[in-house]
């Protein structure tokens, strides 16, 4: 098994583009579309996205749930919840590694080999940014450390600024810094 390390990649881009088994999309807790990224998504994807989504009943912050990609390169969605930022206090941390680990545990269960996850919570949900990356990171490095089947995580950034902040929280997590392929 190669090492998280070698299985990790911080792209720059649009996870609607990724032509990995899955994506991620940082949903709200009706998973009944949004904007941002959960926008994006849901258009690129196509309306049958929604009508799937529909028949599951929402999902708790914290947790996951999958569906097909429908029009996305993308053959799956896994749907995850990431928690608004309240100051820091009210399990922010927490739930936001948890989206991580389920999302991850819900790839494997469906044979998921390659994906893509977004930087969930920062945006609307205004988790800061540089805590998220480190979260983001030390999570997909910890499931990888002990699940072999994974073979590549992407961290899709979405502009220069999310990059920069992953490059930092490798270089915490690592103790190195990252380098490209
Ligand atoms: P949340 O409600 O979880 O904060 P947002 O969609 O508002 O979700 O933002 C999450 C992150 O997704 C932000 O960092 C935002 O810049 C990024 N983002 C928005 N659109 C895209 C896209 N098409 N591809 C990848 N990332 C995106």
């Amino acid at each position: 098994m190669k090492p998280a390390k070698e299985r990790i990649r911080i792209v720059e881009g649009d996870i609607t583009k990724q032509e990995t088994d899955a994506i991620v999309n940082a949903a709200n807790s009706s998973l009944l579309g949004g904007g941002g990224v959960d926008g994006a998504i849901h258009r690129a994807a196509g309306p049958e996205l929604l009508e799937e989504c529909r028949g599951l009943g929402g999902c708790p912050t914290g947790e996951a749930r999958i569906t097909k990609g429908y029009r996305l390169p993308a053959k799956h969605v896994i749907h995850t919840v990431g928690p608004v930022w309240r100051g820091g206090n009210r399990g922010e941390p927490e739930l936001l590694a948890a989206c991580y680990r389920n999302s991850l545990k819900l790839a494997v269960e469906h044979g998921v080999r390659t994906i893509a996850f977004p930087s969930i919570s920062t945006g609307a949900y205004r988790f800061p940014l540089d805590q998220a990356a480190r979260i983001a990171i030390k999570e997909c490095k910890a499931f990888l450390d002990q699940e072999p089947s994974i073979e590549e995580v992407s961290l899709v950034c979405f502009g220069p600024a999310a990059s920069d902040a992953y490059r930092k929280a490798w270089r915490e997590v690592f103790g190195e810094e990252y380098r490209e392929g």
